[in-house]
Formats: C-alpha cells, structure tokens, sequence
C-alpha cells in the first residue's frame, strides 16, 4: 500500500523496523477493520522503515521511519499538514480502533458544552483545558485535537479512551 497524495484527507502512517511488534500487532487489527476506514477519506501506511512517499514530511518534524511511532498527515491538494505524531505506542493497544475513532471525530463539528475530542479540528487558536487531569496547552485553529500528553487521556487505554476523552475550551 502507498500513499495517494491527490486523494484529500487523513493519513495515519505507523512506522518501525519490519517485522517489529509494534507493526505488526497494528497490521493484524488493521486487517479485520480496514474496510471501515473506505468511507472516511482516510489513508493508513505501515512503513517497515521505508516511507518513500513521507520521507520529507517526516525529516522535517525531525523523524525517521525507524522509529516505532504513529504518525497523522493531513492531504488537502497535495500539501501534506502534520498534525501529531504519537511516539513509542504501547504495542499491545489497538490502535487502529483509535484512529478509526480519530477519523470519525475529524469529520464532525458537533460538539457540546465547549467540549472536544481526539481529532476533531480546533474551531479557534486559543487555550484548551483536559478535562481528566486539568492540564491546558494552546492550539491553534485548523490542527486536531491531541492526545493530552500529561495524563494520556484519548489513548486506547488512557484514563479516557478516544472516545470518551474531551478538550474543553477555557
Ligand atoms: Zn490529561
């Protein structure tokens, strides 16, 4: 599989050394959800080391395919965003599940109470506060909402899961 750069949206890219545990406990649940994402606009690489199509993309946030790392990009005519980058995923945790949960939150703007989930767009660059732990990181407009990097909350197995991990807007 390679990535399709006219095709608008998400691009979730794991990489690793081949035949890591990471890469290839994400590959086996990639393969009984893969037909989820077809209607999501949204692209998944696994990248053995090599990610010939991302190599730039990931040389300039000051990465390389060998670390064991998931990345999101956002195509939108060709030009490739970064959005986040979650850095040693826990093997074990389905990951796929998480970015299918991404994918699904970036499509929607429906949101209550201020309240934001992982991945969903940031609606105004300003101050967001993690609703599990209290902590507050500034994000601009446009980016996706993070995984909060002090409790973990939106991780597989965080405090939250990704689905029920909110941002809220202070
Ligand atoms: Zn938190």
């Amino acid at each position: 599989m390679s990535i399709d750069k006219t095709q608008n949206g998400l691009v979730f890219i794991f990489t690793g050394k081949e035949g890591s545990a990471f890469l290839s406990s994400q590959q086996e649940f990639y393969n009984t959800l893969s037909s989820s994402f077809e209607s999501l606009s949204a692209q998944v690489e696994f990248a053995d080391g090599l990610v010939e199509d991302f190599a730039t993309e990931l040389d300039r946030v000051g990465k390389t395919a060998d670390d064991g790392n998931l990345y999101i990009f956002r195509l939108d005519g060709g030009e490739v965003d970064f959005l986040e980058v979650k850095e040693n995923p826990d093997s074990n945790q389905n990951w796929i599940e998480g970015i299918l949960t991404f994918a699904q939150n970036y499509q929607t703007t429906e949101q209550e109470n201020n309240m934001y989930k992982w991945g969903q767009k940031v609606p105004h660059t300003g101050e967001f506060l993690c609703v599990d732990c209290g902590y507050i990181i500034e994000l601009e407009e446009g980016k996706t909402f993070p995984i909060c990097e002090v409790c973990l909350s939106g991780e597989p197995d965080g405090p939250s899961g990704p689905e029920g991990a909110f941002w809220e807007s202070v």
